[in-house]
């Protein structure tokens, strides 16, 4: 019988033959990235699923918990965020948490599963007497066994430092889309800041999170956009969150169509035959996917989840759905 694992389509263009190679490469282009989303459906997921093995158990999921220790009142304008000051999503503003409710949280994540705990503060940027207690929670986190990951907006190189030497493991910062269509979804910074405070966190040797989100009304031109700028980056994000917008009332983007799940999932797998070293993490937005999408998505190369009912404010699928899921898929957490 024939030896159909590469199809016609791919044997006959030497573009995609090295695009498919498997190795972590710095210089993708966007026609590069644009000729894999173009590929069929099979071809992808079958590709993605192949270079996926390459470099991970295809069985390993890493599960992540999101608190967010400070909620909302946020001063930036995003249009997906119901936590920005600018819209009226009904979101609350507190003040940050004590260190000792944060530890607490993490204990419990720890218990539930979790070996990375990621806290989240709406700020557009930390003020160095906020980054004092961001610190002892970093430590008290770190205290527990459990990874440790931060969000909080812009960081200059100091303040990177001080997370690095307080044992921040790793900086979430999302490029969130395109740089061509960054301008419709944020206005009061530019991709540039985006690209500055990743620079700092790598400087200061903080390992990278950074992905972005879909269905923002953005094209498949915007997604391939936003897959080349985080292959392109100098290091590749050791993690990749791949986020669904969940259109929240009061938002600018509530309104915004629904992104067709085959498409959610083709980005999924061209994040991963892009980035083929990187977890690729399947972020928000899960609690409106069926489990078929999402086990499709496992198979497009995702190997991260956050997991715990809560996502910063929007709702997240509960627990014992997940490890249930897993159960049926015969995946495990990593450890
Ligand atoms: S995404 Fe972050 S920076 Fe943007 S409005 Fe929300 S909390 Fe603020």
């Amino acid at each position: 019988m024939d030896d159909r694992t590469q199809s016609p389509m791919l044997a006959a263009n030497p573009v995609l033959a090295h695009c498919l190679s498997g190795a972590v490469r710095h210089d993708w282009t966007r026609a590069e990235i644009q000729a894999l989303f173009d590929l069929s459906f099979p071809d992808l997921i079958f590709q993605a699923q192949r270079i996926h093995r390459q470099h991970f158990d295809p069985r390993e999921v890493q599960i992540s918990t999101l608190l967010s220790i400070k909620t909302g009142g946020c001063p930036e304008d995003c249009a997906y965020c119901p936590q920005s000051a600018h819209h009226d999503a009904g979101v609350v503003a507190g003040k940050l948490m004590e260190v000792a409710a944060v530890v607490d949280e993490a204990r419990a994540a720890k218990a539930a599963g979790a070996n990375r705990f990621c806290m989240g503060a709406a700020w557009r940027s930390p003020r160095d007497r906020d980054l004092d207690q961001i610190c002892a929670m970093v430590e008290g986190v770190r205290a527990l066994g459990l990874e440790t990951c931060a969000t909080l907006g812009m960081l200059t190189a100091p303040q990177a430092a001080r997370l690095r030497d307080a044992g921040l493991d790793y900086y979430n910062h999302n490029l969130d889309t395109s740089p061509e269509f960054y301008g419709e979804i944020i206005s009061t910074r530019v991709y540039q800041d985006r690209l500055d405070t990743l620079e700092h966190v790598r400087a200061a040797g903080i390992h990278v999170c950074c992905g972005g989100i879909v269905g923002m009304g953005e094209g498949r031109q915007d997604r391939a956009g936003m897959i080349a700028a985080l292959a392109s980056l100098p290091a590749h994000p050791e993690s990749v969150p791949i986020n669904l917008l969940v259109r929240v009332e009061g938002t600018p983007l509530a309104g915004e169509d629904a992104l067709e799940s085959f498409e959610f999932v083709r980005t999924i797998a061209v994040a991963r035959i892009a980035m083929p070293a990187s977890m690729v993490r399947l972020s928000a937005g899960r609690e409106d996917m069926s489990e078929e999408t999402q086990a499709l998505c496992f198979l497009a190369g995702a190997n991260s989840i956050f997991h715990g009912p809560k996502l910063l404010t929007t709702p997240n699928p509960e627990p014992k759905r997940d490890i249930a899921l897993l159960d049926k898929l015969g995946l495990v957490p990593m450890r």
